[in-house]
């Protein structure tokens, strides 16, 4: 039987704090929560690094930590952080909307309730009026000049929430602008890094739910760093355009194609297996190849670009880290043999 998840976090606390002094490092909060992540084994890269650190007989020193911490760990913290903003956002603006409708329903249906009273009043008035008694009909005058100055504060009221309600309109409208512009890449307008860990996230917890598949690949430009050299940073930047349109233009609606970073991308395929996100990457590989690049400003031709593609399928209860990095190997696989082209999990040497 497994183990109660409090018993794993304690004797992973335990375990940490016994490294800690065993190699006689500091015992701060940054130490703690690298050493607590080796032993949990909640990153297999962190302690796959660390051993190789332990291996070779390398003192880990400060620096060796803070490099751990900033790479397995940072991130990992602030997409949780990220997360629950998110989260808050959307609370509140539903928060917001509800308030304010019922809000609206109360004015709209209290102007109504005065408007149709006064009506009643002024018909009574026309019959009080006939009649003999003039004290009762100085009475039902005054009420009814009352009731109406009423009727017509909540018309007020009214046309003022109804200008209120444009701007929180206006309001939710920025935000959502806000937030597309924070999950977009500011120089190719595909989807961000940030876009793609939440997608990920939300795609791989809905296969928690009802059962599915989930392909990705990770792909890079091949050397691109000697193309910046020979054509200059601009017209590197109008390649990782190309790239990004490329990638968009051949993938599903359904798909999600991402910029990673600097020059590599990054593609989710909901419901599709191995082999077709494989026949999807060489799709996109003899696109990007087949495109001849040309110098915008001086219609001069660059010649071809090429990429590497890695391509995984997602295995029900891994962690996305496991998942990506599966990705990232057969990418690697596929620079080392050669480039411009695509390699699976399947060419992996288990
Ligand atoms: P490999 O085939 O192994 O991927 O070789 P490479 O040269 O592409 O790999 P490397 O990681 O050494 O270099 C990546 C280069 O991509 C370095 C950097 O100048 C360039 N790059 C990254 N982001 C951008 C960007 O936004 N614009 C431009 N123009 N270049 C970028
Ligand atoms: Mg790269
Ligand atoms: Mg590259």
């Amino acid at each position: 039987m497994a183990k109660p998840s409090f018993e794993r976090e304690n004797s992973a606390a335990d375990a940490a704090l016994r490294i800690i002094r065993t190699i006689a490092t500091k015992p701060e909060p940054l130490n703690y929560a690298v050493w607590y992540t080796y032993c949990s084994g909640e990153s297999l890269d962190l302690k796959a690094e660390l051993d190789g650190y332990f291996k070779s007989k390398t003192p880990i020193t400060t620096d060796i930590s803070e490099a751990m911490f900033a790479k397995y760990i940072a991130p990992v913290l602030a997409s949780m952080a990220d997360q629950a903003t998110r989260q808050k956002l959307d609370e509140a603006n539903e928060r917001l909307a509800k308030t304010l409708n019922s809000v609206m329903d109360l004015v709209a249906s209290g102007s109504q309730g005065t408007e149709s009273f006064s009506k009643a009043l002024d018909k009574f008035k026309g019959e009080v009026q006939s009649s003999v008694d003039p004290k009762l009909a100085g009475a039902v005058a005054a009420m009814i000049t009352e009731t109406q100055k009423i009727a017509s504060l909540n018309t007020e009221l009214r046309t003022k929430l109804n200008s209120a309600s444009g701007e929180i309109d206006a309001l939710k409208g920025d935000l959502s602008a806000i937030r597309k512009e924070a999950y977009t890449d500011g120089l190719s307008g595909i989807p961000n890094r940030k876009a793609f860990n939440k997608e990920i996230d939300d795609l791989t917890f809905a296969l928690k739910q009802k059962s599915g598949y989930l392909c990705l690949f990770m792909t890079d430009i091949d050397k691109f760093k000697s193309f910046n050299d020979t054509h200059g940073h601009l017209v590197g930047d109008q390649v990782i355009k190309v790239v990004a349109n490329i990638l968009a233009k051949n993938v599903r609606d359904t798909d999600f194609v991402a910029r990673y970073g600097g020059e590599e991308f990054a593609a989710l395929f909901p419901n599709t297996r191995l082999k077709d996100a494989i026949a999807v990457a060489e799709k996109v590989r003899q696109a990007v190849r087949g495109k001849e690049i040309q110098n915008r400003r001086t219609g001069e031709s660059l010649g071809q670009i090429t990429i590497s593609i890695g391509v995984a399928e997602y295995a029900i209860g891994e962690s996305i880290d496991d998942f990506i990095s599966r990705a990232d190997s057969a990418l690697y696989l596929a620079k080392q043999m050669g480039r411009d082209r695509v390699c699976s999990q399947n060419d992996l040497t288990r």
